[in-house]
């Protein structure tokens, strides 16, 4: 698997400066103006631009550079336009990625613009993260979000390395922040063949969730070839059977009521 990012952490810093140099601007690589698949009801859904992992099963591979051609620049007035037209259809708007807190001063603000304009006030703001956020991050988004969708590669540190090109210490971290601040809407699995789909591991993550966020719905996802890099086409989706079983292995400590599996 060819690596796209020398190091995530060099990214964040040298680039997301010039992003937010004097007012927050997003990078944004598309926008879905409903999508029922990111969070709960009819969604206005940003993907913004950038990623601080660099995931085997990344099924847009094209979020992950910070620099790029394809993204666009946006303001948060500009923003706050695009979505006024579609509200009376929404339930909410939801800021995924490549990894959306990597663009936190532009989210904290856009989410801040919809909550304070009469018009769009309603609608719930939620976030989709991998999770590779520090504290000072959340303290600058939480305020203004309802829901955080989590994503847990692996439980396991060093199958979280191979999948993603990190450890999940930070993962771990924000999920407890998370849970500590009624925050965390749902934590996501996305089970890849011959990585993390152990009978073993995925008992485990769910004892630990169980332990660490009870009560949250889990959703467990099998791994989809489709819009993977050449490097991961090899790797099978798994059957219907496959995917049933990763959800009972989870629901053992977590609870049949609480998974869902996609
Ligand atoms: S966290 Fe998501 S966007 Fe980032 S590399 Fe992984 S799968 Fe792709």
């Amino acid at each position: 698997m060819s690596r796209l990012l020398a190091s995530p952490a060099d990214l964040v810093v040298s680039d997301l400066a010039v992003v937010h140099d004097v007012e927050p601007v997003g990078l944004v690589a598309d926008v879905v103006p409903f999508s029922w698949v990111d969070g709960p009801g009819n969604r206005f859904a940003v993907f913004l631009q950038g990623c601080n992992l660099d995931c085997i099963a990344c099924h847009n591979p094209h979020t992950m550079p910070l620099k790029t051609p394809l993204a666009r620049r946006v303001s948060v007035p500009d923003l706050l336009e695009e979505v006024r037209p579609v509200v009376p259809f929404l339930s909410g708007v939801t800021v995924s990625g490549g990894e959306a807190t990597l663009q936190a001063p532009f989210v904290a603000a856009w989410f801040a613009a919809l909550r304070e304009d009469p018009a769009t006030a309603r609608l719930t703001r939620y976030i989709d993260s991998n999770g590779c956020a520090d504290g000072s991050t959340w303290d600058l988004l939480l305020p203004h979000t309802e829901g955080v969708m989590l994503d847990l590669k692996a439980l396991d540190v060093a199958t979280h390395r191979e999948l993603t090109g990190l450890g999940n210490a930070q993962v771990l971290d924000s999920l407890d922040r998370l849970v500590a601040e009624q925050r965390l809407a749902e934590v996501r699995l996305l089970v890849v063949p011959g990585y993390n789909d152990s009978e073993a591991a995925l008992r485990a993550t769910g004892d630990y969730l169980a332990r660490r966020a009870p009560g949250i719905p889990v959703k467990v996802i099998g791994f989809r070839p489709h819009g993977v890099r050449a490097a991961a086409r090899h790797i099978p989706a798994p059957t219907a059977e496959e995917r049933t079983a990763y959800a009972t292995w989870v629901a053992a400590s977590v609870g049949d009521d609480l998974v869902t599996v996609a």
